[in-house]
Order: structure tokens, then C-alpha cells, then sequence
């Protein structure tokens, strides 16, 4: 199972890099890497599992960040409307994406950068993109839509991909700059904190 301590952190030039596609027919070995991936991410938000092998809350996760350059993603994490959205995915490309920008107002985390960063990151409100999806032990070719949050979260572990970290896309000079397109994510709780 992957540990903390087999993800690496900003520094690392290999979070710098670009990942390569993965070949087809994708091989068992890369197959199992995904399956472990999101294991990570559910493990990361078990209460017993997490706390006992420390393991940081995550909603998704790229192999780079596991030093491998390889376009592979996984994903779970629930929506603003509470639905559950799980992801396994091999060779994500982005196909569009809309104009309109959206951003969380607790910006972002991840799991390979220790500090703590304030700053709003905007990301695309819609895109489609596809994929081989893992579902039910098989890999599918698919076309997929998302909005929102779980587009924010794509795009994040899209970008580890790319060879960027959330950090490189806040504004330098402003970094709680609100451009006139993007529109802030509202989840039902902290709207009532706000
Ligand atoms: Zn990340």
C-alpha cells in the first residue's frame, strides 16, 4: 500500500517533468499502480486507516507525484451536491473546457507540497476530457464531463501530469485576484460560515 513516504515533494525536479502516455494494452504492473493510487485516496480519508498510518486526507492523486512519469490519475471525492465521484484514470486528454473560470475560497492543498500556500487557484468551471476509465476490473474508453468542484480537482492531478504544482497558478502580485469569469465553488457548509 502507498505510504506518505512514497510521495514525493516540491523540490523534486521529477514534479517538474512532463509524463509520457501510458502504452497500450496497458500492462498488469500499471494497472495495479492505479488500483493502489486510489486505495491511497480512500485509504487517506478512513478514520481508522488514515490516523494509523498517518496518512494526509487527500481527493485525488497523480504518479508523478509517486516519482513515476506516467499520465495515470486517481480521483475520489464527493461534489457540492454530496454525490460521490470515483475516478481511475490512464491517459487523460483534456478535449474542452469552457471560458468561465471557477475557484475554491480556501484555495488549494496537495499532497506534495508541505507549506501552507494562501492564494485563489482558477481553474476551468467545465471540461471534457477522456480517458481509459477503470470500472469493475476493466478498462473502458470513455468521454467524461465535469463541473465544478470535481473539474477543480481534474484539473489539479491534470496538471501534475503537465509537470505544474497549484502554486505556479496563483497570481503572484495578487494572489486573492477574482478575475470577472470566475466564480467561486460553494459548498452548503461553508457558505453558512462564511
Ligand atoms: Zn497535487
Amino acid at each position: 500500500m502507498i505510504l506518505m513516504h512514497d510521495i514525493i515533494r516540491e523540490g523534486d525536479e521529477r514534479l517538474r517533468q512532463k509524463s509520457k502516455d501510458v502504452e497500450t494494452p496497458v500492462s498488469e504492473e500499471d494497472i495495479n499502480l492505479l488500483k493502489d493510487m486510489l486505495e491511497y485516496v480512500h485509504n487517506s480519508v478512513d478514520d481508522e486507516i488514515g490516523p494509523k498510518y498517518g496518512l494526509r486526507p487527500s481527493v485525488g492523486l497523480a504518479a508523478p507525484q509517486l516519482g513515476i512519469l506516467k499520465k495515470i490519475i486517481a480521483i475520489s471525492a464527493y461534489d457540492e451536491s454530496g454525490k460521490l465521484h470515483d475516478y481511475a484514470l490512464i491517459n487523460p486528454k483534456i478535449l474542452s473546457y469552457s471560458d468561465e473560470l471557477t475557484y475554491l475560497p480556501s484555495g488549494e492543498g496537495c499532497l506534495s507540497v508541505d507549506r501552507e500556500v494562501k492564494g485563489l487557484v482558477h481553474r476551468r468551471k467545465r471540461i471534457t476530457f477522456k480517458a481509459l476509465v477503470l470500472e469493475n476490473n476493466k478498462l473502458i474508453e470513455k468521454t467524461i464531463k465535469l463541473k465544478d468542484y470535481i473539474a477543480v480537482v481534474f484539473q489539479h492531478e491534470y496538471d501534475h501530469l503537465q509537470g505544474y504544482l497549484f502554486v505556479d497558478r496563483i497570481n503572484k502580485e495578487n494572489p486573492f485576484y477574482v478575475p470577472e469569469n470566475s466564480v467561486k465553488i460553494n459548498f452548503g457548509d461553508e457558505e453558512k460560515n462564511d
